[in-house]
Order: C-alpha cells, then structure tokens, then sequence
C-alpha cells in the first residue's frame, strides 16, 4: 500500500520511496525514509495536499508524492517505554586549561590578527537569523515561514572585531538540489570558513541532527548551538550536553536565541574551536557492526578510492565519499575520476546495495537516521507534547480545517486589507502627505522669497516634491502591510496558507508559497515583488513576480472610480469586479503561457514543514519594518527621484527648451502626440489620454490628476472617449505596464532585463487585449 491510502490518524512504516534524483533526495533528507514511522494527520481543505508526522514534526507532502511511498500495513502506534533515566547531572565543561578537545601540546593558534570567519549554518526555521542578530546586533529578518533567507548576510560577532559570520539559507541536507543548498555547500567549500556554528532546533532533534552528520564530515572545526531550550525546558525535557557532545565529538551549547541565553558561552567556545582549528573528534558514523557493516565498508572504500581526486581538489575525503554513495553528479564531475575509478566506485557501491538490501540514497539516509536514534535515545528526555505543540494543534484544527481554512483565510485577509488601506495606513498616509505638502508648501514660500530662478522652482516644486511625495506618501501603506504580513509570517500562518492553496497554484504550475505575494499585489504590487522574496524556488520566485502585477493594484481604483462614474453611473461595480476579474484571469492565462513556454518543467515539490505558531517577536517585526521602509526610502531617493526629473522637463519644457505651462507646448505632449495614433484601434487616440498614461507610469494615480489638468471641464471627457472606448482603456489601464516603483522593484529581483521584458510585454499584452475589447464592444453595438 501507498502513503497515500492511509486512513486520517492512521499511522504506518515505510517500506520503499520511489521517486527520483532531487526529488526522491528531498524525502529521504527530510526523513522519509524506509524504516521511519509516519502518521497522516490531515488533508488540506481542497484534499491535496497532505499533513504528515513524521519523528515529532509536521510535513506537508503532495497526494502524487505520496503515491510513490510504499507503506507497511498499518500498525498499533508503538507504546514507548519511556523510563525516566536517572543520570547525574555534571556541570558542563567549560573550555578549560587548554580547551577540551585538543591536547596542549599540539597546540597551533591561528597567527593573531587572522581574521576567523564562521558559517552559521541549521535548518529552515531554526533560528539562525534571530542568533545571527544576537551575535552580530543586526537587523536581518527573522520569519516563522521556512525558507526566509535567501542569500547570505555576513556581519561581525559583537566585541570580537576580527570575527566574521555569515547566515546562511536554512537547508536540511548539502544535497545540491535547491538553490539554498548550493549556496550554502558552495559557500563552505570555496570560502572555508574557520569554523561552523551549527545551529540544531532542540525541539526537533532527529530532523536536525541529519544536516549535522553531514557537516560534520567536513572536518571544519564546528560547534553546536542547541537552540531553542527554552522551549525544551519549559516542556519538562532536557538534553545531556554531555553524552551529546561525546557522541557527536564537537562542542554542543544549549542556547535560546529569543532569549539570549547561552550566547556568550556559544561564542567563546566557537572563537576557541576556530582559533585552535580543532576539528571534530569524530567523523565515522557508520556503525561497522549490525546492518551497518556493509555500508561502512563501502564508504571506507570509496574513501581510499577517491582521496588523492579529494585532496587534490581540496574537497573533505569523507564527504566527497558520502556524496559520491549517494550519487551526486555535481561532485563527480569536479573530482575527475578516470574510467577505472568510477566503474570501481560504481561496482563498490553496487555491491553494497545488494548487501545492505536499500539503494545507496536510502542507505545512506537510513546510516544517518540510525546513528542519530542512537544519540537522542542517550541523551535527550524527549518532554510531553510541548505546550506550543498543543496549542498550534488547536489553533490548526480551526485554520486549516476543512470548512473552516478557507472562510478563516479570506476573513484574516480582507481584515488586513481593511486595516491597511482604510484605517491606520490611509490615515498614516494622510498625515505624511500633510506633511509633505507643508515641508512643499514652505520650501516654495522660501524659494520665493529668495527669487530664485524659476526653472529651478519648478523643478523642486513640481518635479520634485509632487514625484518624490506622491510616492512617498506610500510609504505608510507599505509598512502598515508589511507589519501585519510579517505577523502572519512569523506566527507561522504563512506556511499555513500555502499549505491550504496548494492544490489552486499547483493548477496554474505554481505551488502553495506562491499565494501571498500575489495577494499583496492586490494593495500594491512593490511590496508584493518585495515578498516573493520568501519562495525558494527560483523557478517559482521568478514566475510569481512575473504575475503578480496582473493583480489590480490599489492606485487603479481611482482611475476606475473616475471613469466608471464618468461612463457607467449605472454599473459601477459590475464594471470595477469585471476589472478585477479580466486582471486574474489574463493572470492565469499568462502563468499557463509561462508554465508549457519560459518555466517548463516541474514545480517544486512541496515538502514543507509545518512549523508550531509561534508568538511574533516585538523586535524581530520592528527590525523587519525598519528594513522595509530603509528600502523602500532607498528607492525613492534615487531610481524614482530620476524618473521624478525627467517627466518634469518633459512636461515643464517645449522642444526648444524654453519653459512652457502650455501642456500642448511641452515635449511630453508632443511625444504622447506622436504615440496618440497607437490607440485610436482601442479607442482613445487622443494625445491628452497617452499623457495621462504615460504619467500613470510614474504613479496610476497620476492617470486622473493628468487628465483633470489637461482638461479645461470635466466634462470634456466626453468629446475624448465614447462608452466603449472607456472600458477599453479602462482595460488598458489594468494591464499595462505597472508603475516605476513596480519595474524598480522587478529590476531589483530579477535584474534589468527582465524589468524591461516586464513593462514592454504588459503593454503589448494590454494593447492586444484593449483592441480585442473594443471591436468586440463595437461589434454588439456599444457605442
Ligand atoms: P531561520 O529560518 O533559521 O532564520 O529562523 P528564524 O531566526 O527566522 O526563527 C524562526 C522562529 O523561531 C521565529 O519565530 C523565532 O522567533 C523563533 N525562535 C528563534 N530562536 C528561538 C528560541 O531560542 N526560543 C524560542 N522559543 N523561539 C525561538
Ligand atoms: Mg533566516
């Protein structure tokens, strides 16, 4: 039988996993493998996909995935003996005369002065960035949501100045299959940091002690920061840092990074392991007696196989044969193996196979999960259900219940929505516009005063406050989002959402993460560009930015308003939800397009893991905002503050660079003149309809304010636009290119080429489908 006909609370061992390469790699990473208990806790609202448990954690894993999982018929949940072992508690050591794993006389400081660089490296979610932050002092961002950081980030320990750290993506293996992975295996092999600090989640020890095994084959000097003991304690469990720490045969410190306990412990034994270059005790896992036996033969042998192609390429020998078992190409390739050598390798491993009865990935994973077992059966006193575990188990059955998750999502976001764009942001953003205009209005009296030239009034008064101020009057929407988005983050909903809406992206080739930067997109597309951050498939990433601009933005609603009211007085919201609507369906069409054209291939299989709701640090969400609004001011001040300049002298100056209010007279006009004819098929070739638009590159809702200068009357609109030439451009409006702002934020995610494909391809696309809508709109007789 299959996992994917387990019963709900069924429980079952597994017997096969099928699948291949990256995919098969990341269940058998992420601990399914044969041998390993699973239980089905639930479905998602739509049936697909499902909850797993899995040593102690939630994982969310594809009905077609689970297909490929070979289950043993189900049995009693084992009743676990769990005898309270009586041990006496040691002090732990601390680094002693002359540290504790070296001896004095072998003795080899780094020459003062070098500069020690660390790599903190753990699991998605563990941690890492909120201890990065305690070491360094920095504002990175923290999040509840696996996969937040994408890149690395390097900072300098407090109080020790020649310390470098650099966080790392969170990953669950140095198989390199996602970006994060590669990342990070590239980052330790290329750049050898002194040391690692291993960052392990104390609540979760069996998924994060299997990055550890592997780390520790680098033979770079390492510690372990056990986080979260807070957590643990609380619990009623503890660990035995010492049996730990002798098993594993590296410095092991319990630690809590939310609350900064344990940090200065952590840091003197990481600078005294670095300093000192102790390299794990051990590094030899694989237990040569048992089941074991044929695995540690082979990745002995390998080992000899391979050394000199290792050392010669400065790679570790032991994981570059741990690698190699498990069929890495990448590595393969970059050892230069002669002919014999890899039909050797090929013929050791194949024996071991038939030995061992698994393949090499699963036997590898299992060696790994088998020596793990060993060292949590010695050392931790697992706690009952923690209380954060009880409590996110209550909260879930309301919020990804079957009838409840989609209802309670839908209520959380319009609440959001609501909140930002008619409560705190709309007033925030009102107060700071106050402000601008007076800070304007002042400069101007002050400018008058003093005579200066008039051009330069100009520039400052109308190019560079109206541009600058109109944009920055954002500024408090975009943070008041990103300070309720950063609250879903890190309380752990976000994971919740993709996990409810998996099956509706997986249909358009996206998968679940995809859901909250689009729907950010709906306030504005800026911070929605900016939340695709959080996907960690780059296929996804770049396909979710791309659609994320079909989401009508919130600067549209007043061109909507104006010409609705202008057009349709009859059916104003008919007219606007047809809007919304067209925007999401040429979104779907387009990712549709993308999916059989640009991003073939397979989504990324979604394998997540649930993490327990966790109460948002004050702190991490004050940092967070603090970096967002850094950003974005970034941003105002330079790419916007330009284009601010140049459609001013546009606007301000005729061809002969004379000042001009004549609107007609300015080259703006003339080059909007010149594209006018462009339009007339969809409706609106009039030169003052492409000055608004182009205007309404800068900002949407400049669309409005420029054609109410243009025009002498309101109702002037009339002898512009017939009915249908109105929706057409209403059309139009809704999909061509997004804002200066928008393209900013692509070009900052994906690089100027793609900006650029960005806006020239909306306008394409809206140009085709304004054209389509007004023959169509003529052709049954509207006028
Ligand atoms: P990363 O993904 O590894 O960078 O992890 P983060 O630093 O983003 O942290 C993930 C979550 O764990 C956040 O909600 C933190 O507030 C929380 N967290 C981090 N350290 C601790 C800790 O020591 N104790 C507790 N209780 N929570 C923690
Ligand atoms: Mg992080």
């Amino acid at each position: 039988m299959t996992l994917k006909e387990l019963k709900l609370g069924q429980s079952a061992s597994i017997l096969t996993v099928g699948g291949e390469g990256a995919l098969r790699q990341h269940f058998l990473d992420m601990g399914l493998i044969p041998g390993a208990e699973v239980t089905l806790v639930k479905y998602a609202p739509m049936g697909d996909p499902m909850e797993l448990k899995i040593y102690g954690y939630e994982l969310t894993l594809r009905l077609e995935d689970a297909g490929k999982i070979e289950v043993e018929a189900v049995r009693e949940p084992e009743v676990r003996q769990d005898v309270q072992r009586q041990r006496r508690m040691i002090p732990h050591p601390g680094l002693g005369e002359g540290g504790k794993y070296h001896a004095k006389e072998d003795e080899h400081p780094l020459p003062e002065g070098e500069m020690i660089s660390f790599a903190l490296v753990g699991n998605q979610n563990s941690g890492k960035t909120t201890l990065f932050n305690r070491l360094t002092g920095s504002n990175q961002h923290v999040g509840n949501f696996p996969g937040v950081t994408v890149d690395r980030k390097d900072g300098v320990i407090r109080g020790h100045d020649n310390t470098m750290i650099t966080d790392l993506p969170g990953i669950y293996s140095m198989s390199p299959y996602t970006n994060e992975e590669i990342v990070t295996r590239e980052f330790i092999l290329r750049e050898k940091p002194k040391g690692i600090i291993n960052i392990v989640d104390a609540t979760n020890m069996m998924r994060n002690l299997y990055l550890t095994m592997q780390l520790l084959e680098l033979d770079i000097p390492m510690v372990i920061a056990l986080n979260m003991m807070d957590e643990v304690r609380e619990n009623g469990g503890t660990v035995y840092i010492n049996i730990m720490e002798k098993m594993l045969g590296v410095p092991v410190v319990p630690i809590s990074a939310a609350k900064g306990e344990g940090i200065t412990e952590l840091v003197d034994h990481a600078i005294h392991v670095a300093k000192y270059q102790e390299s794990p005790e051990r590094i030899d896992f694989c237990d040569a007696k048992g089941t074991g036996g044929a695995i540690h033969r082979c990745i002995h042998g390998v080992m000899h196989l391979i050394e000199d192609h290792a050392l010669q390429n400065g790679i570790p020998v032991r994981f570059a044969a741990s690698k190699l078992m498990e069929g890495d190409s990448h590595l393969l390739d970059k050892l230069c193996l002669e002919q014999n050598e890899r039909e050797m390798l090929e013929h050791i491993i194949v024996q071991m196979e038939k030995e061992r009865g698994l393949d090499r990935s699963a036997a590898m994973a299992d060696m790994r999960f088998h020596f793990i077992s060993q060292v949590c059966d010695a050392s931790v006193v697992r706690a009952g259900e923690s209380r954060e575990h009880i409590r996110s188990r209550q909260l879930d059955r309301f919020l990804t219940g079957r009838y409840t998750a989609i209802p309670a999502f839908i209520v959380i976001m319009l609440l959001i929505f609501w909140l930002t764009f008619d409560v705190i942001g709309a007033w925030l953003s009102e107060l700071l516009e106050t402000c601008v205009t007076w800070a304007s209005d002042s400069v101007g009296a002050l400018l008058e005063t003093m005579h200066v030239n008039a051009v330069l009034q100009s520039l400052v008064l109308d190019g560079i406050f109206q541009g600058v101020g109109s944009v920055l009057s954002f500024l408090p929407i975009i943070i008041t989002l990103f300070f309720f988005l950063s609250i879903l983050e890190d309380s752990g909903y976000m994971a919740r959402v993709a996990f409810v809406m998996d099956k509706l992206l997986r249909k358009i080739g996206l998968s679940g993460r995809s859901i909250v930067p689009m729907l950010i997109g709906f306030g504005c597309t800026v911070p929605g560009v900016m939340a695709s951050r959080t996907l960690s498939s780059e296929r996804d990433r770049k396909m979710t930015i791309l659609l994320t601009p079909f989401m009508s933005c919130s600067a549209k609603l007043p061109i909507y308003a104006f010409f609705t009211a202008a057009f349709f007085p009859e059916h104003r919201a008919l007219v606007m939800g047809l809007l919304y609507f067209i925007g999401m369906a040429m979104g779907i069409v387009m990712a549709l397009v993308m999916k059989k054209s640009l991003f073939r291939g397979e989504p990324v299989p979604f394998v997540m893991e649930l993490p327990n709701y966790r109460m948002p640090g004050a702190k991490n969400v004050m940092q967070l905002l603090w970096e967002k609004a850094k950003d974005f001011l970034q941003r105002a001040f330079t790419v916007i503050f330009l284009a601010t300049v140049i459609v001013w002298f546009l606007q301000s100056f005729d061809l002969r660079f004379n000042m001009t209010d004549q609107p007609q007279e300015s080259i703006l006009s003339l080059i909007a003149g010149f594209i006018a004819p462009l339009f007339c098929p969809l409706g609106f070739g009039d030169w003052r309809i492409s000055t608004a638009l182009i205007s309404g590159f800068m900002a949407k809702e400049s669309v409005v304010s420029t054609l109410s200068v243009l025009l002498p009357a309101e109702e002037g609109i009339y002898g512009l636009l017939t009915q249908a030439g109105a929706f057409s451009l209403l059309v139009f409006c809704l999909l061509y290119t997004p804002c200066v702002a928008a393209v900013a934020a692509v070009k900052r995610e994906l690089g100027t080429k793609w900006a650029g494909a960005v806006s020239a391809g909306q306008c394409l696309l809206a140009w085709i489908v304004s054209f389509a809508v007004y023959q169509i709109l003529l052709l049954i007789g509207m006028q």
